[in-house]
């Protein structure tokens, strides 16, 4: 499953909103698969799965127009590298390199309220407290 690092985080704050009903139903079934099955996840700094859903996902048709879908970036994409890259040093992974998703968890116990405020506090979800609350339990 390829999954872009800041997203790790993400997956752990979610509880039920989103950005549209797609986008809701379609991270619902991506944990529900995290945790039955603890898959081998990617590590990217692109767009991913859970992308895939999104509204704010840009995409484009091929040159001609048919079945074939480009994905071009998030619509804040050079943003949200800024977060990949610092979840993926905080937990020290790399893009495009492979990790069971429990151990991503067992990583993520290491992440303190300076690392969490220093990667989150610009999201608009952060304000809410749920991430924190569920990441470092504050
Ligand atoms: S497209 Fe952007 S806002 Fe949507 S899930 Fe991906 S990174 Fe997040």
């Amino acid at each position: 499953m390829l999954i872009r690092a800041h997203h790790i985080f993400c997956i752990q704050g979610f509880i039920g909103k989103g950005y549209s009903e797609q986008f809701i139903e379609n991270m619902e079934n991506i944990i529900e698969k995290l945790d039955n099955s603890d898959p081998l996840i990617e590590i990217t700094n692109a767009p991913d799965c859970i992308c895939t859903a999104c509204p704010r996902l840009k995409v484009s048709d091929s040159q001609s127009g048919n079945d074939k879908i480009s994905l071009l970036g998030c619509e804040v994409e050079s943003e949200v590298k800024i977060l990949d890259r610092k979840v993926a040093d905080s937990l020290g992974i790399g893009f495009g390199k492979h990790y069971p998703y429990s151990e991503l968890l067992k990583k993520l116990k290491y992440i303190d309220e300076e690392k969490f405020d220093y990667i989150c506090s610009g999201c608009q979800w952060y304000s809410l407290g749920y991430c924190k609350k569920r990441i470092i339990g504050i």
